[in-house]
């Protein structure tokens, strides 16, 4: 699915050169290369803040603690997601509330949203699925008329921008109150190991969070709040620090890609390629998520696996349905397009060193299994 190997290697020399500087000076944790990274971090994304954290998950959690979320407040997020979304809703006593997703580009449904709107819905968490910006006109349309935090995670999709309806581009994860996201090595910025950061404009919020990160320490040895421990290594900041100048490119190549396969499966009936809103940078292909009708999924899957092709499905159950996640207040009718898509998406290999070789065998070997 991924070539981690393959892009190390195009960036050996450097970032060798880079994580042993950080072994020879022992400045483990906090090191310059963490502060350097974050100030590159902030430039790249135009954002007045970068709080680098230990990974995504993390991220999203002390976002929500920052914001001052209180058990029992109600928190919209997407049905159609990977669990660390409503996971961590549900591990600080505040209430998820899933609801549906968009056909066509699987991300937050905004009339979904206004249903799910209660006097005590404090926030919504869109996720900008696979790489693709969630509609962050109408989120915070909405946030703004009924008050709501606006909670970007922005694991699948940085590098990617939005463009509002009035023509102005902004990061993803620069327009909400607050965003996370993930250097997970298989995320289209990934580091060694695991690693995260939140995003705000907010300077107060930067503070909290400053401060949450570190055991809700402000000063030292004073702890003004409860936090947590979560913190970026200085290995893995020496991997971002090199890794961030080529995310355009890597996240041009990923598009690329994208055009090849879309180019390949053009005309064919069963095959539904990825939603595109018509402006190129709104989505980086964190993952390449094909619908398919008329076959059967799984065999495709399989027939793909015996054919030595990587591919996955995300998101195999809806979290609604999930053990961890099950409400009696849920409605399998308001969930019909997750339920839909849980048995038609599959997702194909998609990183920065595809060539079009394996492009062309990939989308040959799924022609034939489609039209066979
Ligand atoms: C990867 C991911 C996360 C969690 O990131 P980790 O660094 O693995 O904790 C959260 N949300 C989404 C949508 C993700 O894809």
């Amino acid at each position: 699915m991924v070539d981690l190997k393959g892009q190390y290697d195009g960036i050996k020399d450097e970032v060798n050169t880079s994580v042993i500087e950080v072994l020879e000076s022992t400045a483990y944790i906090n090191g310059p290369k963490v502060h350097e990274f974050q100030k590159n971090l902030e430039n790249y994304l135009g954002v007045k803040h970068v709080i680098p954290c230990a990974n995504g998950t993390d991220a999203l959690q002390i976002a929500m603690m920052g914001l001052g979320l209180k058990p029992g407040d109600e928190v919209i997020t997407a049905d159609f997601t990977f669990a660390a979304t409503v996971e961590v809703i549900a591990l600080l006593q505040l209430t998820p509330v899933l609801v549906d997703v968009d056909p066509n580009d699987f991300n937050i449904d905004i009339e979904a949203i206004k249903k799910a709107i209660t006097p005590k819905t404090k926030a919504i968490v869109p996720v900008h699925l696979f790489g693709q910006c969630a509609n962050m006109d109408a989120i915070m349309e909405l946030a703004k008329a009924h008050n709501l935090f606006v909670i970007e995670d922005n694991a699948q999709a940085i590098g990617a921008t939005y463009t509002s309806k009035d023509g102005t581009k902004a990061k993803a994860g620069t327009i909400g109150h607050v965003a996370s996201t993930s250097f997970f090595p298989s995320k289209n910025l990934g580091c060694y190991g695991d690693g995260g950061a939140i995003f705000t404009n907010d300077d107060d919020l930067a503070h909290i969070i400053r401060g949450i990160v570190n055991h809700g320490m402000y000063k030292r040895y004073h702890h003004d709040v409860v936090g947590v421990n979560s913190r970026l290594d200085s290995i893995q900041a020496a991997v971002l620090n090199s890794k961030l100048p080529r995310l355009d490119e890597y996240c041009s190549k990923r598009r690329e890609a994208a055009n090849k396969y879309d180019e390949a499966f053009r005309g064919q009936d069963q095959i539904t390629t990825p939603y595109r809103s018509g402006v190129d940078d709104n989505h980086v292909f964190h993952q390449y998520t094909l619908k398919v009708n008329g076959v059967d999924r799984d065999v495709l899957a399989q027939h793909l696996n015996d054919n030595g092709i990587p591919c996955g499905v995300y998101y195999p159950i809806p979290l609604h349905n999930q053990k961890a996640y099950q409400d009696s207040r849920y409605n399998e009718d308001d969930f019909t397009v997750t339920n839909q898509l849980v048995k038609e998406v599959i997702s194909l290999p998609m990183h920065t060193e595809l060539d079009d070789e394996q492009i062309e065998f990939i989308t040959t070997t799924i022609i034939e299994f489609v039209n066979g």
